[in-house]
């Protein structure tokens, strides 16, 4: 066995992505699944398909590169790079967009490969990541394309919660439709898709604020069993499906504040400290290289994480009725942030039940 390992169970992952999926239904939406998080892994993308998702959706190219297997239509999450332009057109399907000279670029290699490639355009509503800010540039920026052999605008698309933290609901959500109603006015076509966010608009299923949209494309929701708007529990999820086991290397007990005089730590912040008086600590052979340690929790709800440097995760096992020694092994439920790390980190193990 090699440590450290994180079990990943894919049928708590299909579970979950059921649930989410017949959730949606009932609002007439559809589900793209979002693979960034378990950087596309093939075993874990087979249980979201499943669980019924209708597109696979990535942020890198590399990733969609991974996912050619599978038939689903693929969906290119993050703004093309005008350097990828043909990957982008033959791997991806579907692609977000928001600049004119990227759709020209994409344009060009849809006809060099003899392709058609779908368009979702971005719309920013007030979140200030992707996506375009002012109404009239939106139509303008149509104009700009409408006209480019290649590519086919199947819709528009909005990303909340993601920069600014802004939370979905009945008026940002109300504009994007509005505004998929007046492209469908002033050019005489029909949106096949409007695509109303990500897992923080999961917490409106079952209310009219989402009303006219049909696609949500949803990742932490599926891997978590939360949704992120309110960062709430999901009913009929897991939040377990990701298990990371580190192996102790040191167990001591030692006092809780550093002796002498503080300067920077591993990564240049000054630390502080919380004076519990003399504990049994031990240290885990994983670091900051492959989690982050305010996104996991100790499946032994007495241990306290107490930091971590690249390599080392510190915790304190005073209060557990388990007598931790070196050599065993300490379990954690993972939130979204670490099991991105853990997911992307060559040192830890991954293995799928
Ligand atoms: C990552 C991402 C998603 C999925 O977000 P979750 O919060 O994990 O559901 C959706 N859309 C875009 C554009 C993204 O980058």
């Amino acid at each position: 066995m090699t440590y450290p390992r994180l079990i990943i169970d894919t049928k708590k992952i299909k579970h979950n992505t059921e649930t989410l999926v017949n959730l949606a239904a009932k609002n007439g939406i559809e589900v793209a699944g979002v693979t960034k998080v378990f950087c596309a892994n093939k075993d874990i993308t087979k249980a979201i398909i499943d669980g019924g998702v209708k597109y696979l959706a990535d942020s890198r190219i590399e990733n969609i590169i991974k996912l050619k297997e599978f038939d689903l239509p693929k969906i290119l999450l993050r703004l093309p790079m005008l350097s990828q332009a043909d990957e982008v057109v033959e791997y991806a399907d579907i692609s977000l967009n928001s600049e004119v000279k990227v759709l020209e670029a994409i344009s060009k290699s849809a006809i060099k490969q003899g392709k058609i490639h779908g368009v979702i355009l971005m719309v920013d509503l007030g979140d200030l990541r992707e996506g375009i800010y002012c109404g009239e540039e939106i139509f303008s920026t149509i104009d700009k394309i409408k006209d480019l052999k290649g590519i086919e605008l199947l819709g528009i698309g909005t990303n909340l919660t993601c920069y600014g933290g802004v939370i979905p609901d009945e008026n940002n959500i109300g504009r994007l439709v509005n505004i998929g109603k007046e492209i469908e006015r002033r050019y005489g076509i029909k949106l096949q898709i409007i695509s109303g966010g990500n897992s923080s608009s999961v917490y409106l299923l079952g209310s009219k604020a989402l009303n006219g949209v049909n696609n949500l494309r949803l990742g932490e929701s599926l891997v978590c069993g939360t949704e992120t708007a309110y960062g709430k529990r999901i009913d009929n999820t897991y939040n377990d499906a990701f298990i990371l086991e580190a192996e102790i290397i040191e167990a001591k007990t030692k006092p809780s504040v550093p002796t002498g005089k503080i300067g920077m730590d591993a990564f240049g912040n000054t630390p502080s400290y919380v004076d519990r008086g003399i504990r049994e600590r031990a240290i885990c052979a994983v670091g900051k290289q492959d989690l982050d340690d305010t996104s996991i929790i100790p499946l032994d709800e007495k241990i306290i994480i107490l930091g971590a440097s690249s390599d080392h995760l510190i915790v304190d096992v005073t209060d557990s009725e388990t007598n931790y020694q070196t050599g065993d092994i300490i379990k954690f439920k993972l939130k979204y942030g670490s099991i991105l790390k853990t997911m992307t980190s060559a040192y830890v193990d991954k293995k799928i039940i």
